[in-house]
């Protein structure tokens, strides 16, 4: 039987854990979960619906309703420089889960409790059917694989990551570093699930390098467990 290989890749925002994730998927030819999609969405659904971000039964209801999936762009979406698709209700929303007014809230929203718990519990599901699979987010090591074989952390300084955001978004640079350090800070102080460097992770600093860099020492990570 192939051997199960489970890869948890954590980080800061905007340091390219979606970009790593895809390049290992391919090689590997696995599955992989974008869990910054997921809040996303139900930051998205919040807005949309005029629900109070302060209503956490609503909240929850919206959660645990979710109906998302996630697959690889056609050559057509492409054209708009989206990683990878992202379904609501059916629906197309690969745009606008990347809205600014969704990214303003996104953090607040993934801080409440009711939200975690049914999104992680969709998490472990896809994760289960999956077999293998590389998970990116926050707390994946830390909470929702915390068995995974591989885990990695991944930073970068704040400066590097609004450059490369900035290239890729062509919004302004300066906003671009406090919208993440914003988002940072949020993430990592709140009370449930915060970011943090899981026990046994890899930590990379990527300040120096490149995405196949990174994708190396990742592989050879990987080699050591299958070794
Ligand atoms: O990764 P991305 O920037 O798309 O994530 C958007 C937001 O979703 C993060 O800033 C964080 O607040 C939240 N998030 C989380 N836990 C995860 C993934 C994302 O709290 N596993």
């Amino acid at each position: 039987m192939k051997r199960r290989l489970q890869i948890a890749i954590d980080g800061t925002a905007g340091v390219g854990k979606t970009t790593i994730g895809q390049m290992l998927a391919n090689m590997l030819a696995c599955p992989y979960l974008d869990t910054g999609a997921m809040y996303r969405a139900v930051a998205l659904l919040t807005l949309r619906t005029g629900t109070n971000p302060s209503n956490i039964a609503e909240l929850e209801r919206l959660s645990q309703n979710l109906n998302f999936e996630a697959r690889d762009v056609t050559p057509q979406e492409a054209v708009d420089g989206r990683q990878y698709t992202v379904l609501v209700d059916g629906e197309d929303v690969s745009q606008a889960i990347r809205d600014p007014q969704v990214e303003s809230i996104v953090s607040q929203i993934a801080a409440i409790s009711e939200v975690r718990v049914a999104l992680v519990q969709k998490q472990r599901e896809m994760a289960e059917r999956a077999g293998t699979i590389i998970m990116i987010g926050r707390d994946i090591a830390s909470v929702v694989l915390p068995n995974a074989e591989l885990k990695i952390f991944l930073d970068a300084s704040p400066e590097v990551r609004a450059m490369r955001r900035n290239r890729q978004a062509g919004s302004g640079e300066e906003q671009a570093r406090q919208n993440l350090e914003q988002r940072d800070k949020l993430d990592s102080q709140r009370a449930v699930s915060p970011l943090v460097v899981a026990p046994g992770a890899i930590v990379i600093d990527t300040d120096n390098l490149n995405p196949q860099q990174v994708l190396e020492r990742i592989k050879a990570e990987i080699a050591k467990i299958l070794d």
